[in-house]
């Protein structure tokens, strides 16, 4: 393993923490030895490897694992954290997938199935629309009838209506779908999407990497090869994506390890990924609904340990939506600079339980940064700072 594993494209993870913040003010304290030699690591800016991540997830001093992700956090944003004014779209819930671990998809005759017509999809779009929005966040179902030329026609309609708006849209497993079904590579498909008009992916469907788990809760999806293989195309074409991992089901620790490791892998190879997301996961309404929720320490411990192992990813965000907003406030003390945006509509969650409101308001993201002792950045989706005065957005490039 090398010693030193910093990637010059992102904040210095060995510079000085600014002043005030963890290191400067608190000891490192732990009664957990096997945290020692971690945090020597940590202050050298040295990698961890799967050991280390091991011990992490399985101390229960959370306050140490955190102070460590804290100084990770400090030293490459200080006390930046970014939030942006999104609106999720999800044209169609039809889905021919049936993973045990959603409850959003929907079979084409069911109850509760919809479509978007594009027309119907642009409106969708406009709704949302005066809060100046800079991002629209589009993902759905595998529908079995659309023809790819529906997307393609998605995209190229919003980015004519709204030039000025990012189209974050299709994770790898609606790409891969729609390769199949347009009978194209996984390359021509992505790059006739980034011609109709996307902009970037999104990080969903990667769920847990491994097979033993991917068969229980999605076995229909593309496997955990083909998501990073689909990650890596889009990456080498110019298209920048997000990642996630779905936690609190019946993967374990190992699990979360190898998912990371994976990710981390791909990110020195490419370097396209923005931003990791863990998602926690909702049992209700899934036919995994016996499963417990996940529970505060979890949440916070896999911010944590995401912030650590995942060194050369830029942000690492805490989706409000699904951790609750009390507990992704809290968790930009232990890695976190970003809480996502103020997500006009929301569904795929709620379907699945989530008893956060569908949308935050931009003032009531900044309060609750401020109230953590942290700086709030409007960002938009390529974290570029975003200004607004009572006229006008402007993005600083
Ligand atoms: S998780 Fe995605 S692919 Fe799986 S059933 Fe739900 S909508 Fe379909």
């Amino acid at each position: 393993m090398s010693a030193t594993r910093l990637n010059p494209t992102l904040p210095d993870q060995t510079a000085k923490p600014p002043a005030g913040g963890a290191a400067e003010l608190h000891a490192f304290q732990t009664d957990d030895s096997r945290l020692r030699p971690i945090h020597e690591k940590v202050l050298a800016g040295q990698r961890l490897d799967a050991a280390d991540a091991l011990a992490l997830y399985r101390s229960g001093d959370i306050l140490a694992v955190g102070w460590m992700a804290n100084l990770v956090r400090e030293r490459m944003h200080g006390d930046k954290t970014f939030f942006n004014v999104n609106r999720h779209i999800n044209p169609t819930n039809v889905c021919v997938a049936a993973c045990r671990l959603c409850a959003f998809g929907r079979k084409k005759d069911s109850p509760g199935a919809y479509t978007m017509a594009l027309e119907e999809a642009f409106e969708t779009a406009a709704s949302g629309y005066s809060e100046a929005v800079t991002e629209f966040h589009i993902v759905g179902g595998l529908h079995p009838d659309l023809p790819f030329q529906y997307f393609l026609d998605l995209c190229a309609g919003l980015k004519q209506r709204f030039p000025q708006v990012h189209l974050k849209a299709f994770t790898m497993v609606e790409v891969a779908y729609l390769s199949r079904r347009a009978k194209l590579s996984i390359r021509e498909t992505l790059e006739q999407l980034k011609a109709s008009g996307v902009d970037s992916l999104p990080g969903g469907g990667a769920e847990i990497f491994a097979d033993r788990v991917r068969h229980i809760i999605c076995d229909h999806k593309i496997d955990g090869d083909q998501w990073l293989e689909t990650a890596r195309l889009a990456h080498q074409i110019g298209l920048k994506s997000n990642a996630t991992m779905l936690y609190g089901h019946v993967e374990n620790d190992e699990d979360r390890v190898d998912h990371l490791l994976k990710l981390r892998a791909l990110q020195d190879e490419t370097g396209g990924f923005q931003t990791f997301i863990p998602l926690a996961f909702h049992p209700d309404n899934t036919p995994l609904q016996h499963l417990p929720k996940t529970t505060g320490m979890l949440d916070i411990k896999q911010i944590a340990v995401s912030r650590l192992v995942l060194d050369n990813f830029p942000h690492i965000k805490s989706y409000w939506q699904m951790m609750t907003a009390k507990i992704a406030q809290i968790s930009l003390r232990f890695g976190a600079d970003d809480m996502d945006g103020t997500v006009i509509e929301e569904k795929i969650y709620h379907d699945a339980g989530a008893t956060t409101p569908q949308g935050m308001r931009r003032e009531e993201l900044e309060r609750l940064i401020r109230a953590a002792g942290r700086q709030p950045v409007e960002r938009d989706t390529l974290y570029r700072p975003v200004t607004r005065t009572e006229t006008s957005v402007t993005v600083t490039v």
